[in-house]
């Protein structure tokens, strides 16, 4: 599954002169056909072309592709998916945006900032960029799922974006970003020796430590508290690579 959604979001890539970075746009359960296709406009834009939709609500709708204007192919190009794991789970950096802060903080970076990040990561990194739905955003398990959270640095009286122009500021700030010159190498000085470990590995070290932690009672799984969520927090920190998982 995983090898066909490659495949498929690998299409239509922009010229690896200039933006050789394999960032996936994933719109987790967005309700509106209308952002999905003024997403995939604002990508387009700034030369991003991988869109995965997340269980979609009505979808296809031609009012998508009326939003979609000339980006229509990068909007029949993106893949649906039916859940977050197959959307991201060869990926091995997964970036979460959100309209607010959350009960535990997370590494934090603005838009400009997140780009960095993404020029910053070994050429062969998979990278997806989650946002969330139109009336809650990402909940706490999908953000939990994140190394990293992008706010951007919006009002404090209005916080929450339109969804497809928080797409736009993320390509927008990417596309400044693969502008710059020697942009197209890779930056990393010091590369690991390792690849990173992929999201779906990451994932069922997770359960595997869980219900470890569990059989040997050193938590109890009806009051949790925050330890798991703490545990996902400190992986997600160090980022393990395929030996250390
Ligand atoms: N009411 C929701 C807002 C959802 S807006 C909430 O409080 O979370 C839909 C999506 O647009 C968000 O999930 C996020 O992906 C993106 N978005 C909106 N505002 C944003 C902001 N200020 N910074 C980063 N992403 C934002």
């Amino acid at each position: 599954m995983v090898d066909d959604l490659n495949t498929q979001v690998n299409n239509d890539k922009p010229s690896p002169a200039v933006d050789s970075r394999d960032v996936r746009m994933v719109l987790v359960n967005p309700s509106h056909p209308g952002n999905v296709g003024g997403a995939a406009r604002a990508m387009k834009t700034m030369a991003i072309t991988q869109l995965v939709l997340v269980a979609p609500k009505d979808y296809p709708d031609p009012r998508a592709a009326w939003r979609a204007a000339g980006a229509r192919d990068v909007l029949e190009a993106a893949t649906v998916v039916e859940t977050l794991d197959v959307a991201i789970g060869d990926c091995d950096l997964i970036i979460g945006t959100s309209a607010r802060e959350r009960r535990i903080p997370w590494p934090l970076v603005d838009a400009r900032e997140c780009a960095d990040r993404v020029y910053s990561e070994p050429a062969q990194s998979k990278i997806a960029i989650l946002f969330g739905r139109e009336d809650s955003g990402l909940n706490n398990e999908e953000l939990q799922r994140c190394h990293l959270h992008v706010h951007v640095p919006t009002s404090d009286a209005y916080s929450s974006l339109n969804l497809a122009m928080a797409v736009q500021i993320l390509s927008y700030e990417l596309r400044m970003r693969s502008l710059q010159s020697g942009a197209a190498t890779p930056v990393s000085e010091d590369p690991w020796d390792e690849p990173f470990a992929s999201a779906e590995d990451v994932e069922r070290f997770h359960s595997h430590l869980a219900q470890t932690l569990a059989d040997i009672e050193f938590f109890d799984p009806d009051k949790p508290k925050q330890l798991l969520t703490r545990l996902r927090r400190l992986f997600a920190r160090v980022r393990l690579d395929q030996m250390e998982l």
